[in-house]
C-alpha cells in the first residue's frame, strides 16, 4: 500500500494529519515521522524516525514536511531528497484555488485558504487556516503563513520568511528572506532581509 509520512508530530503535524487523511486516507497508509517521538502512537498513527521511514521498502512512498520553522523544512527537504524520498502536497478540500498559480512541491494548504490568480510560490509553502494569497504575488521557498494572514496583491516574500497570525501585508510590499512578521502586524513598507517587524504600522522590533 502507498505510504505517506507526515514529518513532525508537533502542533503543525498533528493539524496536517487530518488533512492527509481527508485527501489520501482511502488508499494510503499514513504515518508520522518524528526523530524524537518514534515508537509512539500519536492520534492513532504509528510514528517512525526518519531513518526508519527511509528504510521502509516501498516504491510508492512520499513525505510532507509539517514543521512550521522554514529553516528546519529547508534542512529536511535536502535530507529527504538525498534519501530519494518524494514529496507530497497536502491540500484541504476547503481550499479555494481560483486561477493560475504555480506552487512548488510539498505545499500545505489548510482549510479556508485562498489563492487568487497569477501567483508563484516556491517549495514547501505552509498556508495556515484562513490565510489568503492575492494576485501576482511571488513567494519564495520554505515560507510559512500562520493562520489568517492577508497577503495582498503584488507582494514578494523571500525564502524562509515567517508571517505571523493575522498579519496584513499591503499591496506591493517586499518582505526579505528570513524576515519575521509579528502577529497582527500591518505591513505597509518593505521589510529587510532577516528583519523582525511588529505593530501597526509595522516597525522593526530591534532597529539597528
Ligand atoms: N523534528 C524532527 N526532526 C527534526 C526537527 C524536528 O523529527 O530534524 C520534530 C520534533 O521532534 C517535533 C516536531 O518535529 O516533534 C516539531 O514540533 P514543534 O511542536 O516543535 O513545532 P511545530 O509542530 O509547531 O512546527
Amino acid at each position: 500500500m502507498a505510504l505517506i509520512g507526515i514529518y513532525g508530530a508537533g502542533g503543525c503535524g498533528r493539524g496536517v494529519m487530518p488533512l492527509a487523511r481527508q485527501a489520501y486516507g482511502h488508499n494510503h497508509k499514513l504515518l508520522f515521522v518524528d526523530d524524537q517521538l518514534s515508537g509512539e502512537s500519536i492520534n492513532g498513527h504509528q510514528t517512525l524516525s526518519f531513518d526508519e521511514f527511509a528504510a521502509l521498502e516501498d516504491d510508492d512512498k512520499a513525505i510532507s514536511l509539517a514543521i512550521a520553522n522554514g529553516k528546519i523544512r529547508e534542512k529536511l527537504d535536502k535530507k529527504s531528497g538525498d534519501a530519494g524520498i518524494a514529496f507530497t502536497d497536502i491540500h484541504a478540500a476547503q481550499m479555494v484555488h481560483m486561477d493560475a498559480a504555480d506552487v512548488g512541491v510539498g505545499s500545505i494548504f489548510s482549510p479556508f485558504t485562498t489563492l487568487t490568480s497569477n501567483i508563484r510560490i516556491g517549495r514547501h509553502f505552509h498556508c495556515n487556516l484562513y490565510s489568503y494569497v492575492e494576485h501576482d504575488c511571488i513567494i519564495g521557498d520554505f515560507v510559512t503563513f500562520a493562520p489568517a494572514v492577508r497577503c495582498n496583491g503584488n507582494v514578494r516574500i523571500g525564502d524562509r520568511a515567517y508571517i505571523g497570525s493575522n498579519a496584513v501585508i499591503k499591496q506591493g510590499v517586499i518582505v526579505g528572506e528570513d524576515a519575521v512578521i509579528g502577529m497582527g502586524a500591518v505591513v505597509t513598507k518593505d521589510v529587510g532581509r532577516g528583519q523582525t517587524v511588529v505593530g501597526n504600522p509595522a516597525r522593526p522590533l530591534d532597529p539597528k
